[in-house]
């Protein structure tokens, strides 16, 4: 199982951090006091750390040398200081540490989970660097790679744009200026054809000398401007950091528009949305498309004896029950407020049957664990599916029909699944 390594001398600091960590993170701190320890620790132990968090100041450790054993460990690490001058910033930043806390900053811990939850997830992040230079790609890939980062060359715009087609989850493109064939701002307006700004950030980077470089790349379409000569690691990783937050926060935002807040299962807007496309390219390439509208029985009655939070834990746990036995390529959506529907392809009558009515004894078998008054109760609710398979002159015909045999299931007696085709 993976750990992070903290290392700090001060005993309330460390207990305050750890329990921090553990608590926030979900995931154990193995903690030592000093260097010689944490030189045993990572001699001895098997363990596998994600992270190491570093005290700057410690009794046998006062220039860096903690860095140093963890840069021979190849352990990606933040350091926690009480003092921060040029001096200790130098230090830190030539032992390719990727981010350094001020333990004076009274949100210091905050700080600190936000910047270790920001490494463990860049490591999903790709950039690719572009420059003819391969000193300088080298030198742009080691600063990137301190921070986890997953990252791609060229050293040509031809070359640049192959890439960015191959790994269109490339979310920030590097450019150099000044470049044979390619310039960098030409460069620039071909990725913008194709990448819009929301999905792909551009960092334009050049030699100082042309007054209006920036003003060019930035017209182009980049979001950000370096100059190679006044170069400062801890400006570049900003700069980058806000890049990739711009990226981050319009997902989510786009995100927010598509599902449906209490469930995290789309909504109503989006199944009618891709609902439709995957209707027409089903009937198209004639595959068959299923659909079913599932509503919790007697819901009202578990809302008026345990109350509304109560019947919102509900829906969630049936939602997750239905996420879990569907596919990634089905459409799972919460319509309405107990009520979900489903459209899944390539589903023949017995195996629609068969998957609905597991769902369905998956649902009533699992029962919700509550805590009542410090008391622990079970909850169990059922549900009706009505399933319509054949495909429609329309999703909404679809929709009508799925529905019709729901409220044969709920007129049947409720807990059951009713299947109907043309
Ligand atoms: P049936 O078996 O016929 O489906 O009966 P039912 O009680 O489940 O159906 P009915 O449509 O009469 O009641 C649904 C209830 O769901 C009424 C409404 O207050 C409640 N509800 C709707 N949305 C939410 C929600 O987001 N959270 C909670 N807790 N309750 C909700
Ligand atoms: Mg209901
Ligand atoms: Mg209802």
């Amino acid at each position: 199982m993976n750990h992070i390594l903290l290392v700090e001398d001060s005993q309330t600091m460390g207990l305050l951090v750890k329990n921090k960590l553990e608590s926030e993170l979900n995931v154990p701190v193995c903690w030592t006091q000093s260097l010689a320890e944490t030189k045993t620790l990572l001699g001895t132990e098997q363990k596998e750390f994600i992270i190491a968090i570093l005290d700057f100041n410690l009794p046998d450790s006062t220039q860096g040398e903690i860095l140093d054993l963890a840069l021979q460990f190849a352990l990606p690490s933040i350091v926690f200081t009480s003092s921060i001058d040029d001096n200790v910033r130098e230090i830190i930043w030539s032992k390719k540490v990727a981010d350094y806390i001020a333990k004076n900053d009274p949100n210091c811990l905050d700080y600190l989970i936000q910047s270790i939850k920001r490494l463990l997830t860049n490591s999903q992040k790709k950039i690719l660097i572009v420059d003819d230079s391969p000193f300088f790609i080298k030198f742009l890939s080691g600063l990137l790679r301190v921070q986890q980062y997953q990252i791609l060359t060229a050293n040509r715009g031809k070359d640049a744009l192959i890439i960015l087609d191959e790994h269109p989850d490339i979310q920030l493109v590097i450019v150099d200026f000044i470049m044979p064939l390619m310039e960098g701002d030409v460069l620039c307006q071909a990725i913008r054809r194709k990448h819009k700004k929301e999905n792909v950030a551009i960092i334009g980077i050049s030699a100082e000398g042309n007054k209006n470089m920036a003003a060019r790349f930035i017209k182009t379409g980049a979001n950000d401007f370096l100059v190679k000569q006044s170069f400062i690691v801890e400006e570049f990783y900003a700069r980058i950091n806000q890049c990739l937050d711009n990226i981050d926060l319009i997902r989510m935002t786009r995100e927010a528009a598509i599902k449906d807040f209490l469930t995290g299962l789309y909504n109503r807007r989006y199944f009618f949305d891709a609902g439709s496309k995957l209707f027409s390219s089903s009937k198209r390439k004639h595959i068959s498309l299923a659909c079913a509208m599932i509503d919790i029985d007697f819901f009202k009655k578990v809302n008026d004896q345990y109350g509304h939070d109560i019947g919102d834990q509900v829906i969630q746990h049936i939602s997750s029950l239905i996420q879990k036995r569907m596919r990634d390529t089905d459409i799972v959506a919460r319509i309405g407020g107990e009520e979900f529907s489903v459209l899944t392809v390539n589903l023949q009558q017995p195996d629609a049957d068969k998957l609905f009515n597991e769902l369905r004894q998956t649902i009533q078998d699992t029962p919700l664990v509550l805590n009542v008054n410090g008391n622990t109760e079970t909850l169990q609710v059922t549900v009706s599916i009505g399933v319509h398979l054949q495909t429609e002159d329309s999703l909404e015909d679809m929709i009508k029909k799925a529905d019709m045999a729901l409220y044969q299931a709920k007129e049947n007696g409720r807990n059951r699944v009713q299947l109907t085709s043309d």
